[in-house]
């Protein structure tokens, strides 16, 4: 059996802050990372080209809306995800599970897995965790995530025990199928790319004693990282953050840990002092296509009258094309007359924002000043009402 051709290398901690990077078949993600989301194979209104000039090195593909169109098996034909879209750097997809829960129609869940209609046709599937891996394993990311059982908030202990067992039976299965695909050929299966790691996922609710078990038993099956799944699903900041801290205290000091579709830009540095390297969200990309802009002293929406004659970039302190090139008024404009280009400026601007904000923890971990970093970012941002 090869092992595949992933690694975490930690540089430097402060705190329970760490800094390091993460190695792919398809290179390198510095961490604390921010992993744009691609759903469909692009990120909405901007191009690879725009991912790079803010620094993304690493993007999230959605395993649901891919299997459904245009289908993992083309991908496959076509040389997995990466070739398929363009994209020569690292992919994370998830497991199909989430959007199962969230977008389709009656959904019914088994222990073999989800059964659910398509939200396209109507179409009736069967997501279970083998069948998660193999799409994954023809998709070819870089990093695969099991198939998990979301839970709503609030669940009772009960039903988030029930849960949490399942996604850990599920995720035993999981790891199984991917030590099959690694080590010989299974049929109806191509494996386009050979250094795909999979990440277990940590269930449990806002409840600490699930989470606990839940960490311990997905450690126990042997994956090279580790996710947070279950949290920004409606429960409160401070709750969100305890869960956080109490299950990063669970996972492997020296393995990625990845919190799963968080959050806010203080939820990313709050979750960075609790011990999390890795993110991913779709607000700074779906608020801009509304015309929320994120800036260090807070959310600006260009909608806003009082922007209609104002010069000044979005955030002066940014160095994005949008902001080094267009006023607000400007951007206004666009984005009141329904130009298509003012999604694409929103979106640049919002995701450097994110990246940079990424690099500013990345910096101060490096120079031990991260508390300082922290609280100074608090500061800013409670200084703010820029619209209020
Ligand atoms: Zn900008």
């Amino acid at each position: 059996m090869s092992e595949p051709p992933f690694s975490f290398r930690i540089t430097h901690t402060d705190g329970r802050a760490r800094r390091g990077a993460i190695t792919t078949a398809h290179g390198a993600i510095e961490t604390p990372a921010f992993m744009p989301v691609g759903t469909q194979g692009g990120v909405k209104a901007i191009t690879h080209r725009d991912l790079e000039s803010v620094g993304a090195e690493v993007v999230l593909g959605n395993t649901y809306h891919l299997y459904l169109r245009p289908g993992d098996a083309l991908i496959a034909r076509l040389g997995g995800l990466h070739r398929f879209i363009g994209w020569p750097r690292p992919i994370l997809t998830d497991s199909g599970g989430y959007q199962v829960f969230s977008l389709s129609s009656r959904r019914t869940i088994t222990d073999e897995g989800a059964h659910f209609r398509s939200h396209l046709d109507g179409s009736a599937h069967l997501l279970t965790p083998e069948k998660a891996a193999d799409i994954q394993a023809h998709l070819g990311s870089d990093i695969a995530m099991v198939l998990d059982e979301c839970v709503a908030h609030p669940c009772s202990i009960q039903e988030a025990a029930d849960a949490m067992r399942r996604t850990l039976d599920w995720a035993r299965r999981a790891r199984e199928r991917m030590l099959a695909l690694r080590s010989h050929p299974v049929d109806g299966v191509t494996v386009t790319n050979r250094g795909q790691a999979q990440f277990g996922i940590v269930q449990g609710s806002v409840y600490p004693e699930l989470r606990e078990a839940s960490a311990v038993g997905t450690v126990a099956l042997g994956f090279e990282g580790h996710a947070i799944g279950g949290l920004s699903v409606g429960e409160p900041t401070d709750v969100m953050y305890d869960i956080v801290s109490q299950t990063t205290a669970f996972l492997p000091e020296q393995q990625p840990r990845y919190l799963m579709g968080t959050g806010m830009p203080e939820d990313l540095v709050e979750s960075v002092a609790r011990g999390v390297d890795m993110f991913d969200c779709v607000l700074p990309t779906r608020n801009a296509r509304n015309g929320q802009l994120f800036t260090a002293r807070g959310r600006l929406n260009i909608r806003n009258a009082r922007y209609a004659e104002d010069e000044r970039p979005v955030d002066s302190e940014c160095a994005c094309y949008t902001c080094r090139t267009f006023s607000r008024a400007y951007l206004r404009h666009l984005f009141l007359s329904g130009e298509i280009v003012a999604a694409t400026l929103n979106t640049l601007h919002n995701l450097n924002f994110y990246l940079d904000t990424m690099r500013g923890i990345r910096d101060a971990i490096a120079f031990g000043r991260f508390e300082s970093f922290r609280l100074a970012f608090h500061q800013r941002l409670s200084r703010q009402a820029l619209d209020s």
